[in-house]
């Protein structure tokens, strides 16, 4: 049986790692605006990538340390909508779920 705690506080700690990459990205710019048109351009695509891989990290890391707090409940392993145990190999594929498949899947 992996270590699904430990698993998470790793992925936790990438994810906030992560976290802080993007927003240092975004707050080192606001450089000089003597660019060419091209690559201003480049760089409007750029921020609105780092954007959306910000907020999915920010997302992902909620549902981690959602994850962390139901194990320290004792809770962990069962589904949070319908009480049953989640299945252990959809824990090792995805350790920050608190949805069975079936739950999953209704969405
Ligand atoms: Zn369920």
């Amino acid at each position: 049986m992996v270590d699904r705690r430990k698993e998470l506080e790793g992925l936790r700690d990438e994810l906030i790692e992560r976290f802080d990459r993007y927003k240092a990205h975004k707050e080192q710019k606001g450089g000089p605006l003597d660019k060419d048109m091209e690559d201003q351009s480049i760089e409007v695509v750029n921020d609105e990538v780092i954007e959306a891989l910000q907020q999915e990290a920010e997302n992902e890391l909620r549902q981690v340390m959602h994850a962390l707090k139901r194990i320290d409940a004792g809770e962990g392993d069962d589904c949070e909508r319908c009480g049953e145990p989640i299945d252990g190999r959809r824990l090792v594929a995805l350790p920050y779920t608190t949805l069975c498949r079936d739950c999953a899947d209704l969405g």
